[in-house]
């Protein structure tokens, strides 16, 4: 076991594997930034074709006991993972805010307590989907939610913390046993994930992390016929690339990915409102797939209601995501503010007006003004594609249906928001083809209620229900009431 560590500000964090209870180096490695300032925070070990074998064989070797053990014991365990998920809150903040330029204020008030809860509310919730039956005249059906065994977590860099527990509290709770491959940007908290396994005495190889690169550890690890489930969130070429190669093996996929989600504003809607929750989409710096990106706003309110929303953006405070007043920190990656720069400037280009930012912020190489373009046209590339950063668009509607027609005319279809008077804001929101969609509101969650989205925003559902039948085979074992003799005629 290597004892090499990395300091980050304070918090030592191994930037290995974690491969059957123990920690392992790769000859090969990568250099690992922080969005803040560009500084090198370290060498991260870049897993090989040896480091996901033996990730596989640790987890399969786990698996008999770990599935054996029963939902209630494994809840023992999974109570302790959530509490060692807590002690080390203060670390994952710091080292959230330092690898992914997460906000520190919301990494502690609403991302560590989250990924707590991803793993202790699906260890109770594991305990209710034994007991389901169907009883009729003939037998009873007990319906058994069986582990599937190995699982493979891929998360992206713009919330690793809390979509790596995510996925991990139903994956371990159904008794599957689990390898996750942490995004390259943002590797820390997932290996700091290990530590808390480790101390909540998970054993060894029920949870395991390898290090490294999508193109080369990523695409080892998925392309294992061993593997029972992928279960994937991150973007859409990636996404195909992984389903193609999955159903090479026959292994089934959960598909989170983006978003190009409306953000519809009635001509009765409570326009403050709805602009004080516009501002809240350049969270993250906009790096958040679930937001309103395209807002769709009544002809009759526009010009009001963009005042009123420039009035909440330029009130944003910009900067370093580890200062408790920061609302908007940096973008994740110099590639990815080349990105954001290259949607807005072809959209310039092309004849959109910028209403506010449009340019580089000057707190530092990786922030983005929060910008917002109009004049954009419905086949633009910057109303149909997902920029990822804090780039939004406005386009005006004159009737209901107008807006409707407008918010499913791209291929995204995750999330959405409406703002009007509430039955009217409800009917549109019904008629909007997403995975989901805020009616007055935005961002109310819940672990019980279904996550993903339609088209090319994903296939499958997380939460709740959703994300057992995902992480299980489900079995029906059939017991007659009464005695069975075979009889040919019986269909
Ligand atoms: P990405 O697809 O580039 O990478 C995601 C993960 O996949 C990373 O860990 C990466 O290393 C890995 N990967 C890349 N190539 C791979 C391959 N060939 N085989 C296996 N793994 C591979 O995405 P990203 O840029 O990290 O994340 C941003 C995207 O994630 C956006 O599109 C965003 O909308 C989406 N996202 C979706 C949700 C959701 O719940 N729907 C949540 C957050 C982010």
């Amino acid at each position: 076991m290597t004892t090499h560590t990395l300091d980050i500000c304070g918090v030592h964090v191994s930037p290995h594997h974690y491969i059957g209870g123990q920690r392992s180096t790769s000859p090969e490695s990568f250099e690992l930034h922080s969005p803040i300032d560009q500084r090198l925070l370290g060498h991260v070990s870049e897993g090989g074709a040896e480091h996901v074998d033996a990730a596989i064989q640790a987890a399969q070797q786990a698996f008999p006991a770990w599935a054996a053990l029963g939902a209630e014991k494994r809840k023992g365990f999974l109570d302790r993972f959530a509490e060692e998920i807590g002690k080390r809150a203060d670390a994952f903040c710091v080292l959230e805010s330092n690898d992914a330029g997460v906000l520190l204020s919301r990494m502690r008030h609403g991302v560590v307590p989250r990924a707590m809860l991803n793993i202790s509310w699906f260890a109770e919730h594991a305990l209710r989907l034994q007991e389901r039956q169907i009883e009729t005249d003939q037998a009873l059906h007990r319906i058994r939610h069986d582990p599937a065994g190995v699982v493979a977590i891929i998360t992206p860099w713009n919330s690793p913390l809390m979509l790596a527990t995510w996925k991990l509290g139903p994956a371990l709770a159904a008794g599957n046993t689990v390898i996750i491959k942490p995004p390259e940007w943002a590797p820390l908290s997932s290996s700091l994930l290990a530590d808390a396994a480790n101390a909540a005495g998970l054993p060894p190889g029920v949870v395991n992390i390898v290090q490294g690169r999508g193109a080369t550890t990523g695409a080892r690890l998925v392309s294992d016929p061993r593997l029972a489930r992928i279960s994937f969130t991150g973007s859409v070429p990636t996404a195909k690339w992984i389903a193609q190669t999955a159903g090479a093996n026959l292994v089934p996929c959960s598909l989170e990915l983006g978003g190009k989600s409306p953000f519809i504003v009635l001509e009765d809607a409570d326009l403050d409102n709805a602009a004080a929750t516009g501002a809240l989409m350049y969270r993250n710096a906009g790096q958040v797939c679930l937001a309103g990106t395209r807002f769709l706003v009544h002809k009759r309110v526009a010009g009001a209601f963009i005042e009123r929303m420039r009035g909440y953006v330029e009130r944003l405070n910009i900067g370093d995501p580890r200062d408790e007043h920061t609302e908007v920190g940096p973008i994740i990656h110099p590639r990815q503010v080349e990105r954001v720069k290259g949607f807005v400037d072809r959209a310039v280009s092309a004849g959109a007006k910028v209403l506010w930012g449009g340019a580089l912020h000057p707190y530092g190489a990786q922030y983005f003004q929060p910008t917002m373009l109009t004049d954009v046209a419905q086949d633009s590339e910057i109303v149909q594609n997902e920029v990822f950063g804090p780039v939004l668009t406005l386009q005006t509607f004159e009737s209901d249906a107008e807006a409707v027609r407008l918010a499913n005319d791209v291929d995204y279809g995750l999330g959405g928001v409406c703002y009007g008077e509430t039955a009217r804001a409800t009917a549109v929101a019904e008629q909007v083809h997403t995975g989901f969609i805020w009616v007055n509101s935005f961002g109310i969650r819940d672990l019980a209620a279904p996550f993903g989205g339609c088209k090319r925003s994903g296939i499958g559902r997380e939460g709740g229900d959703w994300s057992f039948e995902f992480f299980c085979d489900i079995k029906d074992v059939i017991v007659p009431n009464k005695p069975f003799r075979a009889s040919f005629s019986q269909r």
